[in-house]
């Protein structure tokens, strides 16, 4: 398999061919992407997304509304401003894309953790506590949500 970062190369190039990074208007009407990391746990998301005020990565995560109920959310990390951006050549314009990517998806990945139990992978707000998932929980301490 591929190494991530190469993989992380090839998308993030594969972006900015398809939305000229320049062209801030035409940018802004439509520019979500996703990147899975694939082979790793539950193959976690990342995103880079356009806002008003520049490019935003972060990664995606479930969060859960009254504690019970899930929904998909995004996590923001980093910020490159329009600004930024635009003082930028292409080459640098992706090295630092690239740069901001790898810091979302090791902060990401720090948040997994093995369950001390079932010994499966999972993000932090699928575990109970740092050892343990929720399901196990439930299961071993009688634990209900
Ligand atoms: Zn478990």
């Amino acid at each position: 398999m591929k190494p991530l970062k190469a993989k992380a190369i090839d998308w993030i190039i594969s972006i900015c061919e398809q939305c000229s990074i320049n062209d801030k208007e035409k940018l802004l009407m439509d520019c979500f992407f996703n990147f899975k990391l694939e082979g790793f746990a539950d193959e976690p998301e990342v995103y880079i997304k356009s806002t008003l005020l520049g490019l935003e990565i972060g990664y995606e995560a479930t969060l859960w509304l009254d504690g019970h109920t899930p929904v998909a959310g995004l996590m923001k990390k980093h910020l490159l401003t329009w600004e930024t951006l635009q003082s930028l050549n292409n080459e640098k314009q992706q090295e630092m894309i690239l740069e901001l990517l790898m810091k979302t998806i090791h902060s990401r990945k720090r948040q997994y953790r093995k369950c001390q139990f079932c010994e499966e992978k999972l993000p932090v707000e699928h575990r109970f506590d740092k050892d343990t998932c929720f399901g196990c929980a439930s299961e071993r301490w009688g634990i209900v949500y």
